[in-house]
């Protein structure tokens, strides 16, 4: 087992987070970041009080597609957090680099201590939900953010296109070292409707989560279709306009 070490949540002992749930994925680029917005959007309309960290340290894209690029504020008892249009509140290094296009080179111990300052000294208030965005892979980094935070929840994002039994089971031994519940797994890109037909079309040949998450002994919590419009509306910051039913059942 791997020591966690999470830290007393100081800023200013005023946060109250009940559940900090992280977010990871085998490789770049599977839809992690987006799944962890639409995740925050869902739980925001069931009327949960929700957090977004982006601890995606080297590729923080989770402010864009809340349509925010104001500096957070740095007040005496901590830095205040960014609010989406509807009030869900998000802490990224992009806002806090002089030019969001600065690239981000560091290494573990560093995105470490990041980490433990947006969890020490960020104001995040009363939370019923933190989602973490980590960094892709199964390595070093993820690893390191998830030891850096009290993560009482993760759930796996993947492609069809990968050996989605391999990277569920590694993200499982991941969780089991540092005795954390793999809430489950979610396909990305798993089919597109054609819009003239409304056929599916498995585009990366047949899905694979059902199987993979079954193979890991984990809950399938499923699948999400590649969609031009949620690309769009992520690109333009308006992740919180675009309607999916991917977690409306879903229990976390
Ligand atoms: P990751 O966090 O895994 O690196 P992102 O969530 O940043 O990946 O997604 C990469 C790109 O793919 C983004 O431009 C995003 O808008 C787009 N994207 C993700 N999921 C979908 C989807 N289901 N349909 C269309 N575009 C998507």
């Amino acid at each position: 087992t791997i020591k966690k070490e999470p830290q007393e949540a100081s800023a200013a002992g005023l946060n109250r987070i009940k559940k900090v749930i992280a977010v990871m994925s085998g490789k770049g680029g599977v839809g992690k970041s987006t799944v962890t917005g639409l995740l925050a959007v869902s739980l925001k309309k069931q009327g949960y009080s929700v957090g977004i960290m982006d601890a995606d340290i080297t590729g923080p894209s989770i402010p864009r597609m809340f349509g925010i690029n104001k500096r957070p504020e740095n007040l005496e008892f901590g830095l205040m957090p960014a609010e989406s249009s509807t009030g869900i509140r998000i802490m990224s290094l992009n806002l806090l680099l002089e030019n969001e296009d600065d690239p981000v080179i560091w290494r573990g111990p560093l995105i470490g201590n990041a980490i433990q300052q947006f969890w020490n000294d960020v104001v995040w208030g009363d939370l019923d939900y933190l989602l973490v965005d980590l960094p892709p892979g199964t390595s070093d980094a993820p690893l390191t953010v998830m030891q850096s935070l009290p993560v009482d929840g993760l759930i796996v994002v993947s492609s069809p296109q990968e050996l989605v039994g391999m990277v569920v089971k590694k993200a499982v031994k991941m969780a089991n070292m540092m005795d954390i519940r793999v809430i489950g797994l979610i396909e990305n890109y798993s089919y597109m409707v054609c819009p003239k037909c409304k056929e599916k079309i498995e585009v990366f040949g047949k899905s694979r989560g059902e199987e993979g998450a079954k193979e890991a002994n984990v809950p399938y919590l499923g699948s999400l279709p590649i969609d031009y419009k949620l690309a769009k509306f992520c690109d333009e910051g308006r992740i919180e306009e675009y309607e999916s039913t991917i977690f409306t059942d879903s229990r976390f």
